[in-house]
């Protein structure tokens, strides 16, 4: 296993190279952030505010109007997708920095006739979103996010389960005297996806003849508190996440457990990087933050979609230069900014030591992503890979180089084949967690600092080929 010496290649404690106390103010903002948003609308909602405070004025792409004068922009896609538009003192027929991060996250999403009644219980049926392990998902106490148009019409932001005086939610599972069953079944298998229901009311109504009283009750409850009907669910997005805070781990706190590292570890630490941009930077530099990453990018507000286009013309549209938006694209660079899988100490065996990622070793660089031969992969070229990782080197950013798992155990993708499709020269990077996908996923406070410095720096000084 690693030696940790100071020449070998992915051996180096990020801890030793960074700025502890700035490493800990960071943290302490990115967990407060998280701690509140835990949907991809929620977090789109928080960056709006914080690139706000910053400066940065609301902008519609599809406006004949003027942008908001000053260079500072962000533009939000139906209130789940954003870019965060730094304008840069040359013409975007340079190119632009891009640093791509996803804002959704695995989670388990109620089905559009949700409600039902069994054994004295209300539940709701749900499908799940993402790559989850369902078992993880089960007994643990589970907050409701989500949009939902009650009777008049009149949107309605859920968020339950995440004051101590709230109630939370809770998937039931067998106990383990009757679960021998189960227990033999493979763990991928043993909870099945219609077993994800979850417990929403126990409480009857107390009136004769009905047949499914609290499936009523919890009908009279949403229409006292919400003023929502049965027929509301069926136009809404509703979200079953962990009800759980960002919380320290470990003596000395190094570590973050939280849900939703994936992906706003990095599409905070972008942001901020973006932000935190004293000067009018030379070229012009974007955030993009993405929905729908976990189901493949799809959707229109995923990172298939074609929201860069429409606000790179817009962009075009108020300037000088003469150029076209694909001549934009093959003159631009983009990182996407994702998690990596760190070593984990129990399950060594999956990792190829030297190409593994180490949770606290700094940012993690990744030539390619995808599986069983790179198949889906970006797969970086050395040019991209020697300019980025000069860059990081440049500005004393501690990293590593990996790929996630042992060659044909599994794999994964990220948006950086969106972006290199369009012809922007594309790296994946970003910080390695223990848990991914987990409803607690594990992070560590000095990651979460390197990705701070590394998006910085790209998007300071990238250049084109
Ligand atoms: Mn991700
Ligand atoms: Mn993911």
């Amino acid at each position: 296993m690693k030696k940790g010496s100071e020449t070998e290649l992915n051996g180096r404690s990020a801890w030793n190279l960074i700025d502890r106390d700035a490493a800990e103010t960071l943290a302490t903002e990115y967990m407060s952030v998280i701690s509140d948003a835990k949907t991809e609308r929620e977090f789109v909602q928080s960056a709006v505010v914080v690139a706000q405070a910053a400066g940065y004025k609301p902008a519609d792409a599809l406006s004949a109007a003027a942008l908001p004068s000053g260079g500072k922009l962000i533009f939000v896609n139906r209130g789940k997708n954003a870019v965060v538009v730094r304008l840069g003192r040359k013409p975007m027929s340079d190119g632009v920095n891009i640093v791509a991060a996803h804002v959704d996250a695995p989670r388990i999403d109620i089905k559009q006739n949700p409600l039902f009644e069994s054994t004295g219980l209300g539940l709701f049926q749900t499908h799940y979103y993402g790559g989850i392990k369902k078992y993880q998902w089960v007994t643990i106490p589970l907050a409701l996010h989500g949009v939902i148009y009650d009777k008049n019409g009149s949107k309605l932001e859920l968020h339950i389960g995440e004051t101590p005086s709230d109630p939370v939610f809770n998937i039931s599972d067998i106990l383990p005297h009757l679960g021998q069953a189960q227990a033999e079944k493979k763990l991928g298998e043993a909870i099945p996806g219609e077993a994800l229901d979850v417990i929403v009311g126990h409480v009857p109504m107390d009136a004769d003849g009905d047949k499914t009283p609290v499936r009523t009750s919890v009908l009279r409850t949403l229409a006292k508190q919400f003023s929502i009907d049965e027929r509301a669910f069926a136009a809404s997005e509703l979200e079953f996440v962990p009800a759980m805070k960002p919380r320290e781990v470990g003596f000395d706190r190094g570590l973050m457990l939280a849900y939703g590292h994936d992906d706003r570890i990095c599409a905070y630490t972008a942001l901020r990087a973006l932000l935190d941009q004293k000067q009018v930077p030379e070229r012009t530099e974007i955030v993009f933050l993405a929905d729908k990453e976990e189901i493949g990018s799809d959707g229109d507000t995923g990172m298939q979609s074609e929201f860069l286009e429409l606000v790179l013309e817009k962009l075009l549209e108020d300037s000088v230069a003469a150029t076209t938006c694909r001549k934009v694209f093959w003159k631009s660079v983009a990182l996407s900014a994702d998690v990596d899988a760190g070593l984990d100490p129990n399950y060594l065996d999956l990792f190829e030591a030297a190409n593994a990622a180490t949770v606290g070793n700094g940012i993690v660089v990744t030539k390619f992503t995808g599986s069983r031969g790179k198949s889906s992969a970006n797969d970086a070229s050395a040019e991209t890979l020697h300019k980025v990782l000069t860059i990081l080197d440049g500005a004393h950013v501690p990293w590593q180089v990996a790929e996630m798992g042992k060659v044909d155990i599994g794999g994964g993708g990220t948006v950086a084949k969106f972006l290199s499709k369009r012809g922007i020269e594309t790296l994946d990077a970003g910080p390695a967690l223990l848990s991914m996908h987990a409803p607690g996923e594990l992070a560590s406070k000095a990651d979460l600092y390197a990705c701070y410095l590394a998006y910085k720096a790209f998007l300071e000084k990238a250049r084109a080929s």
